[in-house]
């Protein structure tokens, strides 16, 4: 059943759609789960030979655990994340801001925070569960579609399906094999140093200056000064510590999540910071310097003959200040694959379609968020935000966080397809007034004088 008490055998077909997922990030194996619970045949690729623990802390807002709850992950996944009550907020110099409450629920579910390797691990269990024919060491290296299928060529294998999904994260190839759109990406003036270690045998329960982090569960602090801000947390009542300082860095734009980073650089960032920062960034035995790079949005995620899509960080990354990158991507994975439940495997392109009108808007809205909480941190007057400490508190919308990716899309998409069938299809617009609308209209140009 859907969400919303709808039957789930919606379209009329006596075969279930078959999809090829490029991609086993949290894009690709929400795409992967919410297709098998829907009936769909998935085939899953993804380059990485076997899963490892990979990365530092992730936050999923509570738009995404309702996905997880609804798929009966909670019991696994809770225990392994950040159960936090408060967030104390301070300047750089370390006068407290504001101890903002932190409900373990919001708008009715929870918040995800944890280890991005161990959260991803349980979610691939759930899909090689639910049946999804998983292959990894497979790399996909071409696209393609003609009027009746679409499909890839991993290690020379051509494999074919009613619709492809490109959810190969942010260095995407299926961006620019599907749309032939090369993105530049720009360099956003800022990098992050990050951080993710066991607090046991660190230093950090011994130290004064650092041991609030540990020492009564888990902890959330962060400081905002000029430019920089830091965060850090613990989790797993205590055991694991992450950090993240972000800073100005016009040095180089090159992506990357494995670029080990100095620790005395990191040390010189606050150098004249409250003495709790350094306490608690030194004790980490090391950590990855990664480079923030922007891009404008895409004019589409969706090929000319709409059989192929990307989703997540392939259609629309993030800056981490939104901390909705990957709730998007998991959002942008239900839908497609309530979409197709919908069409069935006759109307697939009609799906495809669906999805970019159904999720463009509310996707760059989401994205945007990323660049005013950053500019909120960094520009904060310390009086200011001491006198009034909601202008610096974490926002915690209901238009974001209270969204029903799953719930939406079935109630979205009759109207859709409907609007789509009687007045063709159109791309989708940014925001009214949105900052990238005039690059974004002439990125659209080039693309559709091409698509001629
Ligand atoms: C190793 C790694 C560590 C990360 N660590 C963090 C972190 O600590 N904190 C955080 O907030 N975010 C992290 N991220 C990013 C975060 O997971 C994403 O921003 C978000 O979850 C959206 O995910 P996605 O599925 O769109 O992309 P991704 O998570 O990047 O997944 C893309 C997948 O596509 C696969 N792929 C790429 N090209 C091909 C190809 N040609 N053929 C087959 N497969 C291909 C990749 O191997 C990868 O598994 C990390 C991403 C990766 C890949």
């Amino acid at each position: 059943m859907s969400p919303n008490g709808a039957s789930d055998s919606k379209s009329n077909s006596e075969r279930p759609v078959k999809i090829i997922i490029v991609g086993a990030g949290f894009a690709g194996l929400s795409c992967a789960i919410e297709s098998r619970l829907k009936g769909h045949d998935v085939i899953l690729l993804d380059k990485f030979p076997k899963l490892k623990v990979l990365g530092d802390i992730i936050s999923f807002g509570p738009n995404a655990g309702r996905i997880f709850e609804r798929w009966g992950l909670h019991d696994k996944m809770w225990p392994l994340c950040t159960h936090l009550k408060t967030f104390h907020l301070n300047t750089w110099k370390g006068d407290l801001i504001t101890a903002q409450p932190l409900n373990e629920k919001e708008f009715g579910s929870y918040s995800y925070n944890g280890h991005r390797g161990e959260l991803h691990q349980i979610l691939f269990d759930h899909a090689v569960e639910l049946g999804v024919d998983l292959r990894l060491s497979a790399n996909v290296t071409e696209y393609w579609e003609d009027d009746h299928a679409a499909g890839v060529v991993s290690n020379g294998e051509r494999l074919s399906a009613d619709v492809v999904v490109g959810a190969d994260g942010v260095r995407s190839k299926a961006r620019a094999m599907v749309l032939g759109y090369f993105d530049q990406p720009e360099p956003s003036g800022y990098a992050i140093y990050r951080a993710w270690f066991t607090a046991k045998g660190s230093g950090i329960d011994e130290d004064p200056l650092s041991d609030y982090l540990v020492k009564d569960g888990d902890a959330f602090y962060g400081w905002i000064g000029k430019d920089v801000h830091m965060l850090s947390s613990s989790s797993k009542g205590g055991k694991d510590v992450s950090w993240v300082i972000t800073h100005k860095d016009t040095a180089d734009i090159e992506e990357s999540w494995s670029f080990p980073g100095k620790m005395e650089d990191v040390l010189k960032i606050v150098e004249d910071w409250d003495p709790r920062c350094a306490a608690i960034l030194s004790k980490a035995p090391s950590c990855v310097d990664w480079k923030l790079v922007y891009r404008d949005p895409l004019p589409t995620w969706i090929s000319k003959k709409a059989r192929i899509a990307v989703i997540g960080d392939a259609a629309h990354p993030f800056l981490p200040t939104s901390i909705q990158g990957a709730s998007q991507a998991l959002e942008d994975g239900v839908t497609i694959a309530v979409n197709l439940k919908l069409s069935g495997p006759e109307e697939a392109p009609l799906s495809i379609q669906a999805f970019e009108k159904i999720r463009y808007q509310r996707v760059r809205r989401a994205q945007r968020t990323g660049e005013t909480n950053r500019d909120k941190w960094h520009q904060a007057d310390d009086k200011k935000a001491v006198e009034d400490p909601k202008s610096v508190a974490l926002n915690r919308e209901e238009w974001l966080l209270g969204h029903d990716a799953e719930k939406h899309a079935w109630e979205a998409y009759p109207d859709t397809a409907k609007d789509i069938k009687e007045h063709g299809y159109h791309l989708p617009e940014l925001p009214e007034g949105d900052v990238a609308a005039e690059r974004v209209a002439k990125a659209r140009e080039e693309y559709l004088a091409k698509a001629m």
